[in-house]
């Protein structure tokens, strides 16, 4: 490992209020941003994988001490210069207020400096904090899977969000019941060290706010903006509103990559939203099969649905909306974050247009693209149509031929008998609009096919395909999850070799769980 010990420190730490109190106890932290607080000695860490790039970022070269790099992002050992301490934030969950929430099983070493500036290194599943509740800290080799395989997987889709640098067996067994329904199983232990410029979340000034804490919410504020919105210089009020209206646009930006790449949150809580605009907290997360609108993974969110993917983009809408009241009391004026927001609303529809455009392989924007992008909607639910496989067939499309569309986007669908009649009306209407709005482009063929297959990922991290992940590795063997690391690194490549993977869900996938059905158990 490089010079080490790393290097660590943390402005967070050094210029923002600690909770007072040390004990490691649940309390309700006020007039603080964070409480400091060692993490859990792990019974028997032992490392599973490590990020090559996150490694090369962090300056760590090679893992020519694996017992030291494992002692120190498990949380055996806690390395020279981090002061660990977990952060204070509340949250408004499923649409209600839900007090504080803070980092229950989060516990950050601090930064270390690195390729592209200071990164906060974060160990999830380290163990209890005065903000873990009624829960133990910990986490389950199942989700740390997940977590560790997509938010590496999203980063090479280009789309923003937090990293992980290693995934580690913590040696421990841990309690879950993974439905909620009454069946308690002990699981594998694990710890993800997750990577971000920062961690802070909508819910750290939503928290400071509710407890009328002004002093501590313009320290944070201000903090955020001179360590992550350091153009915005003065801090004052045009420099608050100038924040707002930025984490606005990074939000719009990070939701409209989610529903390019069909990517479903599934917990879209104000906890759960970075501040820098990076997705963050892969819990029941999951990647859309059959193209619609109205899916979410996330079985405790089944029945109102709040986080399906439609509704994804409005949903950072509302979450804006408890930002902009948590900031309101440095703001101190109704319409300026009114106009930002109603901003938002203008704009998140012409950037998804624009999104839809460049999945269609349009370099040019012409009035009917609305309509071609709303009866395509139509057209891929008209039968259950595999979106990865139709926009990545799509880029072959031949404007000269539109009759033959159905057959070219063929492997895309669930029960290709069902394409006829109707349907196959529905679809050959639009493949003749597609190809009509084709013939109004200059760029050539291949010019197209290749702007098309660097926006439409030929792999993704589809449900089933981590859940095999999972299923090995629980037995010990990490080759399918290795495997899976490997191919999406470069999600937007042929890699022929992959090619087993760029199909559709098996059907024995279709309503298993962890395939279909994910819980927040983790
Ligand atoms: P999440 O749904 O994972 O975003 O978590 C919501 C809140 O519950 C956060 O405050 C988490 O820190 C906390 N939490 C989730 N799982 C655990 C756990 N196993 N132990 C302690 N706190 C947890
Ligand atoms: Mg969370």
């Amino acid at each position: 490992m490089k010079s080490h010990p790393l290097d660590f420190f943390e402005p967070f730490t050094s210029e923002l209020p600690a909770d007072k109190e040390l004990v490691n106890e649940r309390r309700q932290v006020r007039n603080a941003c964070f409480s400091y607080v060692e993490p859990k000695t792990p019974a028997n860490p032992s490392l599973i994988h490590a990020s090559p790039e996150m490694m090369q970022l962090l300056g760590i070269s090679n893992l020519h001490d694996e017992k030291r790099f494992s002692d120190i992002f498990s949380g055996a050992v806690t390395p020279e210069g981090s002061k660990p301490y977990a952060m204070c934030y509340g949250g408004h969950q499923f649409g209600n207020w839900a007090g504080q929430l803070g980092d229950g099983r989060a516990i950050n070493l601090g930064k270390v400096e690195g390729v592209g500036g200071p990164w906060t290194l974060q160990l999830k599943g380290a163990g209890e904090t005065p903000y873990s509740r009624n829960a133990d800290g910990l986490a389950v080799l199942r989700s740390s899977v997940r977590e560790y395989l997509c938010s590496e997987a999203m980063h090479h889709l280009g789309v923003p969000t937090t990293r992980a640098l290693s995934l580690m067996l913590s040696g421990d067994s841990v309690l879950r019941d993974i439905l909620y329904n009454g069946n308690p199983a002990y699981e594998k232990g694990a710890i993800v060290c997750r990577v971000a410029p920062s961690f802070i979340r909508f819910g750290n000034f939503e928290i400071l706010a509710a407890q009328k804490d002004i002093t501590t919410l313009r320290a944070l504020v201000d903090y955020t903006i001179r360590h992550h919105f350091s153009h915005l210089v003065a801090p004052n009020k045009a420099a608050y509103l100038a924040f707002f209206k930025e984490v606005s646009l990074r939000s719009m930006e990070m939701v409209v990559h989610w529903q390019r790449v069909g990517f479903v949150h599934g917990v879209m809580n104000t906890d759960n939203m970075s501040i820098l605009g990076l997705t963050i907290d892969y819990g029941p997360y999951g990647w859309l099969e059959g193209y619609d609108p109205e899916w979410t993974p996330n079985t405790t969110d089944s029945a109102h649905k709040r986080y399906r993917y439609g509704t994804q983009p409005e949903l950072v809408l509302w979450n804006l909306v408890q930002l902009a009241n948590a900031l309101y009391p440095l703001i101190e004026a109704v319409e300026p974050l009114q106009d930002i927001l109603d901003e938002y609303r203008k704009q998140v529809g012409v950037a998804q247009l624009d999104m839809m455009r460049s999945k269609l392989g349009l370099f040019e924007a012409k009035p009917e693209d609305e309509e071609l992008v709303t009866t395509l909607e139509t057209a891929l639910q008209a039968t259950e149509t595999d979106m990865t496989l139709f926009y990545r067939t799509l880029s072959q499309f031949d404007p000269d031929s539109p009759e033959m569309g159905i057959a070219l986007v063929g492997e895309a669908f669930y029960s290709p008998g069902e394409v006829k009649g109707a349907v196959a009306d529905t679809w050959n209407s639009w493949f003749a609009l597609y190809a009509q709005r084709l013939r109004k482009e200059l760029a050539t063929k291949e010019k197209r096919t290749e702007h098309m297959n660097a926006v439409n990922p030929k792999y993704v991290l589809r449900n089933y395909m981590a859940q095999m992940a999972i299923d090995a590795a629980e037995e010990g063997d990490y080759d399918v999850m290795k495997e899976l690391f490997t191919m999406l690194k470069k999600p937007y490549d042929e890699q022929p070799s992959f090619q087993k993977w760029f199909a559709k869900r098996p059907e024995w996938a279709r309503n298993k769980v962890g395939c279909s059905m994910l819980s927040c158990s983790s």
